[in-house]
């Protein structure tokens, strides 16, 4: 008989939706994490009185129901909206494209007049596709917005963000941005979205309530070769090739690095996110992470702000694994490692670091209520 029924390795979104499922269902649980912290990605440091998103900027939006009710039973989330702006060489324009930016680019009133913009904008571009596919990013977003908000809002940008020209980049990456006839801030097409009411870690510790945890504790440190001996299941959110020491080769990750101040101003720029689409500033965006979670008066009841530069940086040994490289060798080598996963006995791989595939927040919790026999 183990003292556990599961050794959960990671206590972010993954790890700690599975703990609080398996708790409930009366199993017992050790979930531990290599970092000091609990909550993985979504951990918030507080500085100033602000929660300050440690590891990137975390938006929580879903259409699905369940998912939504799910972490509102936990903590109850706030009205924040995505809504960010674009800063090019100091003028402003709103974000996703949509009729405020069609306006502040060329003055277009009615979704009619947006409309002819922009088909002049594209004839060019459409005309040298010669009936083809838009083959790359460039192609793509010349032939969706034409040419104006393609050299002010998306070039450079893509550029900074990927370390790459437009040309050598996948078309579908620009897909996922709408484009609005419609004066419509809101950055996600997503039926509910916002933050959690006194910041993630509360959700986190939410989740965990009741369940046995360790931080500071590198899996392959300390129970790699003796979890058996505590657990009967062992839930890996850690990386895949790690897992697997490695044995077939490395995978990549995409990594960003970020620059924080705190600024001794209450409102430094009026907005949560603000991109900056030029190559004039070496960032590709600020954030400033109080309007995630304080709105009108309460704002200026805090009298400093902490705002995050973003970098888009290459990444190295030891820097914080981010975002999986979707190329053909690391796609294919991720693959070879999910079949060893699958055959691996007593260990469920979950997580975006298991699985090697960008997940948001919301599929991630998803995947754990879907979940059986836990
Ligand atoms: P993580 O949160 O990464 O948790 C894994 C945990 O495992 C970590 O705490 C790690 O320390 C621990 N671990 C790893 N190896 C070991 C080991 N050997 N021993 C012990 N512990 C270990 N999603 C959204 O929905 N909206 C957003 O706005 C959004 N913004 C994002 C911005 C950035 C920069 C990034 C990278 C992601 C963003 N996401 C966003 C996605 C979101 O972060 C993920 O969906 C979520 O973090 C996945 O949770 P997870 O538990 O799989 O992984
Ligand atoms: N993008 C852009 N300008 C912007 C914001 C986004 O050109 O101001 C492009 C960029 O290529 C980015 C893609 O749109 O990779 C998708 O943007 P999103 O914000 O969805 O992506 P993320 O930053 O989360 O990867």
């Amino acid at each position: 008989m183990n003292k556990y029924d599961y050794l959960i390795v990671g206590s972010g979104l993954f790890g700690a939706s599975f703990a609080y499922r398996a708790t409930k269902a009366g199993k017992k649980c050790f979930v531990i994490d290599k970092r000091p912290q609990l909550g993985g990605n979504v951990y918030c440091e507080n500085v100033e009185g602000i929660n300050v998103h440690k590891y990137g900027a975390h938006i929580f939006h879903t259409s699905n129901k369940r998912v939504w009710d799910f972490v509102n039973s936990i903590v109850e989330f706030n009205r924040y909206t995505n809504s960010p702006l674009a800063n090019y060489k100091g003028q402003l324009y709103n974000l996703p494209f949509n009729m405020n930016t069609f306006y502040q680019m060329w003055g277009v009133v009615t979704p009619e007049q947006a409309q002819t913009k922009i088909d002049e904008q594209k004839v060019e571009a459409i005309a040298a596709l010669n009936g083809r596919e838009p083959a790359n990013l460039e192609e793509q977003a010349l032939t969706l917005v034409g040419k104006d908000i393609f050299r002010k809002l998306i070039k450079e940008y893509t550029e900074k963000q990927w370390g790459r020209d437009c040309k050598e980049l996948p078309a579908f990456i620009i897909k996922r941005l709408p484009v609005r006839m419609v004066y419509d801030n809101n950055y996600f097409n997503d039926k509910y979205q916002g933050i959690p009411i006194g910041g993630y870690n509360k959700l986190i510790e939410g989740l965990l309530a009741g369940v046995e945890r360790k931080t500071s504790v590198d899996f392959f440190a300390e129970y790699r070769n003796n979890w058996k001996k505590i657990a009967d299941k062992l839930v890996y959110t850690g990386a895949i090739d790690e897992y697997f020491d490695y044995r077939l080769g490395k995978l990549d990750w995409r990594t960003v690095s970020f620059k924080t101040y705190v600024e001794n101003v209450p409102n430094f720029q009026g907005n949560a996110v603000v991109n900056y689409t030029s190559h004039d500033q070496p960032y590709t965006r600020i954030i400033e992470h109080k309007h995630f979670e304080m709105f009108g008066q309460s704002v200026y009841d805090c009298p400093k702000t902490v705002i995050s530069e973003e970098y888009s940086t290459e990444y190295k040994n030891g820097m914080e694994p981010y975002y999986p490289v979707n190329d053909d060798r690391n796609n294919s080598l991720a693959e070879e490692y999910r079949k060893l996963a699958a055959v691996e006995k007593d260990v469920l791989f979950g997580g975006r670091l298991a699985q090697y595939r960008y997940f948001d927040m919301a599929p991630i919790i998803e995947q754990v209520l879907n979940l059986r026999n836990i």
